[in-house]
C-alpha cells in the first residue's frame, strides 16, 4: 500500500499515519519530521532549512525531493509507506511521480483530510507532542490518561512546535492553499483522490480511512 495524505497543517496526517503504521506495518515518511530531524542534527540541510521553517514557509522542492528520493530506497519501504506532508507543491507531486516510476511503484490513493480554517488553529493551538516517543497529543481533544506522562511510553516531558504560534500559522496555512491545495485537482483528475471528513473524532476518520482502503 502506497499512500499520500495529504491536508493543511493540524488536520490530523500525522495523527492518522501513527495508526496506520501500527496497522499495517508499512513507514510513515514525514517530510516535516525529517527536518526537524535535521535541525536537531545541525546537518547541512537542518541549517539551510531552518529559518525557513521557523516562518511557516515551505523549504525547497529540491530539498525535500532529495529527502524523499533517498528514503524510498530504504528496504522497509518496499511493502509500501504512508507519505505524511509531501508533496506539497506541483514541483514535488511531477517528482514524486518520477521517482514512484522509476523505483517501479504505483500509488495506491491520495486520501484527502478536510478540515475548516477554525477547528485547524485550536488543533494546531493546543498541539504537543511527547519528547520522548513523539506521541501526540492536544491539550483538549487527547489528553494522557495520567495528566503530565505520556501514555505510550512513561514519558514525562512534552514538546510544542516554534511553528504552531498564530502567526507562523496563518502564514503555513496561506502555503497551503497557494502551493498544495492545486494538489486536489491534480491527484482528482487522475483518480487517486479520496476525501475524508477530517472533522469528525480521531476515530471516526480512522474508520473512514480503512473504508476508504478496503475498497481499493
Ligand atoms: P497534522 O499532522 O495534519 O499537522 P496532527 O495529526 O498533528 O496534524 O493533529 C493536530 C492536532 O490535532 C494534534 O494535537 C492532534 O492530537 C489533534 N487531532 C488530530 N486529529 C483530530 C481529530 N480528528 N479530532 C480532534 N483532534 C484531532
Ligand atoms: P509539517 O510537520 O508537515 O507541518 O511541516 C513543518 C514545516 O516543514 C513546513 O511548514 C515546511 O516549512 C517544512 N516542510 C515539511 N514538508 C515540506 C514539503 N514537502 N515541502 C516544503 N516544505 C516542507
Amino acid at each position: 500500500m502506497r499512500l499520500i495524505l495529504l491536508g493543511p497543517p493540524g488536520a490530523g496526517k500525522g495523527t492518522q499515519a501513527h495508526r496506520l503504521v501500527e496497522q499495517h506495518g508499512i513507514p510513515q515518511l514525514s517530510t516535516g519530521d525529517m527536518l526537524r530531524a535535521a535541525v536537531s542534527a545541525g546537518s547541512e540541510v537542518g541549517l539551510r532549512a531552518k529559518a525557513v521553517m521557523d516562518a511557516g514557509n515551505l523549504v525547497s522542492d529540491d530539498i525535500v525531493n532529495a529527502i524523499i528520493s533517498e528514503r524510498l530506497d530504504q528496504p522497509d519501504c518496499a511493502a509500501g509507506f504512508i507519505l505524511d506532508g509531501f508533496p506539497r507543491t506541483l514541483v514535488q507531486a511531477d517528482a514524486t511521480n518520477s521517482m514512484l516510476a522509476s523505483k517501479d511503484m504505483e500509488l495506491s490513493c491520495v486520501i484527502e483530510i478536510r478540515v475548516d480554517d477554525e477547528i485547524l488553529a485550536e488543533r494546531i493551538g493546543g498541539r504537543y507532542t511527547c519528547a520522548n516517543c513523539g506521541a501526540g497529543y492536544h491539550d483538549e481533544n487527547v489528553k494522557p490518561a495520567r495528566e503530565g506522562v505520556c501514555d505510550h511510553c512513561g514519558g514525562t516531558e512534552f514538546n510544542r512546535r516554534p511553528d504552531d504560534k498564530p502567526e507562523t500559522v496563518r502564514t503555513r496555512l496561506q502555503a497551503y492553499y497557494k502551493e498544495t491545495s492545486p494538489l486536489l485537482g491534480y491527484y482528482y483528475a487522475k483518480g487517486l483522490l479520496r476525501p475524508v471528513d477530517g472533522m469528525a473524532d480521531i476515530d471516526a476518520v480512522s474508520a473512514q480511512i480503512d473504508e476508504v482502503l478496503a475498497n481499493l
